[in-house]
């Protein structure tokens, strides 16, 4: 069965069948760049919530038996549907998300990389075995899924973020209930269409839509044994807290204060270009996204001239269009709280070198043009808070030393990125900040499917990273069988 073509409600997608379920609260789903409605999304209750994690159990006491070659046979045909339908998936993202077609695309890519990686779960999951730990006895490592997986996203990669979850979880053998954004439900509920129609049978995925009110049923159910969430810092402390209180295994991601340290010896026009992409792509709505700029020394100058004019002349419009670089932020409300921001930053004493507030474009979407702030100072609120949109703070310093200091500083440790020409610098600055994700003359760096993903301090709560051999762990038990044959 597919998902309907003409979306009105976002359906659950529940044991095998979409439903339309009448609940009490709905939310709506608006286009960003036109503010149009696109669709009405229903909140799961604690009772619709509880249905969908049961029949992830029902269906776990099969799935769990099937051997894990033929498991993941279903993610090789679902993989080769996210290819076909690969432009219609990013053209629901943008419309729903407002990020360019380009990033779309890019996010399906990643998406379907994970997929990919998944695929390959039957050398993944193996375990180790030694014969002879003591005379005639062997010993052997195996791994088992864990039961029913839960998995909470936010609203800036609804296609990628699913996808560092599902496919890992239903490939170790476990059943999974994602509760995606309810700001951005119709990408994942396309790519749940897709994987129906890969023939995943009936309750091994389930998605239901919803807010705090699904995601606290799912923290607090008895058959929940895992919780995977990506969100804010705030939302993942409070997830952490409450599903490690229920004995549930968790990683939380959380959010992030990305720092961009510029050398005097970087190379300041392929610089400048990466600092457009992590600063203003996505319109920064990304954990990756880099939010202070650090220049060191005599990086400044020709540094920050470049950069002025280089964003300036940012093409900013409808995702959809070619030409765009840069889109509109998610929603009226996030719009105003990054304008909100960008107010405190001038009435705290900052600087404004480009003011997005006066490239507010567009008659009906929410539009910002981006912003940068000279001469920002650690009290500074625009300093301290994540702010998820199109402002960079610059934070001068003297020395490499005195940037790593600031950056270790920082209650978040998401992801970093040194421009430097010195393989020395680059070697100590990567050794000695305490961030997860460092990027070489890279502005965004996203690790890939293979390796693990996630931040340190108040940008990650748990132990096992987010994709890559880390995800096999998250998703299995380990047991140890020891064996004598008499
Ligand atoms: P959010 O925390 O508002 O929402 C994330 C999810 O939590 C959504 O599914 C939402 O329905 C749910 N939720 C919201 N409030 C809740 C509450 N009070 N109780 C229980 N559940 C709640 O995040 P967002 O605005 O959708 O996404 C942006 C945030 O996500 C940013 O902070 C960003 O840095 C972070 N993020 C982090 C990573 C990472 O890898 N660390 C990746 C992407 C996004």
């Amino acid at each position: 069965m597919t998902a309907p073509a003409t979306i009105t409600g976002v359906p659950f997608y529940v044991n095998g069948a979409w439903e339309r379920p009448e609940s009490r609260t709905r939310g709506y789903v608006s286009n960003p760049a036109t503010g149009a409605t696109l669709a009405e999304v229903p909140y799961a209750d604690a009772s619709e919530v509880d249905r969908a994690v049961r029949s992830a159990h029902e269906a776990f006491l099969k799935w769990r038996q099937v051997p894990v070659v033929d498991r993941v046979q279903v993610l090789y045909r679902f993989k080769a549907l996210l290819e076909k339908h690969a432009a219609e998936l990013a053209a629901i993202l943008t419309s729903e998300n407002g990020k360019t077609a380009d990033d779309a695309k890019g996010e399906v890519r990643r998406a379907i990389q994970m997929v990919e990686v998944a695929c390959g779960m039957p050398s993944l999951m193996m375990g180790d075995s030694l014969n002879d730990v003591a005379s005639g006895i062997d010993c052997k490592t195996i791994r088992q899924p864990i039961g029913v997986c839960a998995g909470i996203t936010p609203f800036n990669f609804p296609a990628m973020v699913p996808a560092w979850m599902y496919p890992f979880a239903i490939a170790c053998g476990n059943t999974f209930v994602l509760k995606p954004s309810e700001k951005v439900p119709l990408t994942p509920t396309r790519a749940i269409g897709l994987l129906d129609e890969a023939g995943l049978p009936p309750g091994v995925l389930n998605l239901i839509h919803g807010g705090k009110e699904a995601v606290d049923a799912l923290l607090h159910h008895p058959r929940v044994r895992a919780v995977s969430f990506v969100g804010s810092t705030p939302v993942a402390k409070h997830v952490y807290t409450t599903a490690a209180a229920e004995g549930k295994r968790v990683q939380a991601l959380g959010g992030a204060k990305n720092h961009l340290i510029v050398m005097p010896d970087a190379d300041m026009p392929k610089t400048v270009e990466a600092i457009i992409g992590s600063a203003f792509g996505a319109a920064g709505e990304r954990c990756l996204a880099g939010s202070v700029l650090v220049p060191v020394g005599e990086a400044a100058g020709p540094l920050l001239r470049l950069l002025v004019e280089r964003t300036e002349a940012l093409a900013m419009g409808d995702g959809a269009h070619h030409e765009t670089e840069m889109g509109p932020l998610v929603s009226s409300d996030h719009s105003a709280r990054v304008e909100g921001y960008i107010e405190k930053g001038v009435a705290e004493g900052a600087t404004p070198l480009v003011d997005g507030r006066q490239r507010k474009t567009g008659a009906n979407g929410w539009f910002l043009g981006p912003t940068i702030f000279d001469h920002v100072i650690p009290e500074m609120t625009i300093a301290r808070e994540e702010i998820f949109g199109p402002v960079l703070s610059v934070m001068r310093v003297k020395t490499l030393d005195d940037a790593i200091e600031l950056v270790n500083r920082s209650p978040f440790g998401n992801a970093t990125a040194i421009f430097t020409s010195s393989g020395k610098a680059a070697r100590e600055y990567s050794s000695r900040c305490e961030v997860g994700m460092v990027g070489v003359n890279v502005g965004v760096a996203a690790p890939m499917a293979f390796f693990p993903f996630a931040g340190w301090k108040n940008s990650f709560f748990g132990d096992l990273h987010a994709h890559g051999k880390d995800a096999v762990a998250f998703y299995t038990e380990q047991k140890v069988i020891m064996s004598r044959w008499f």
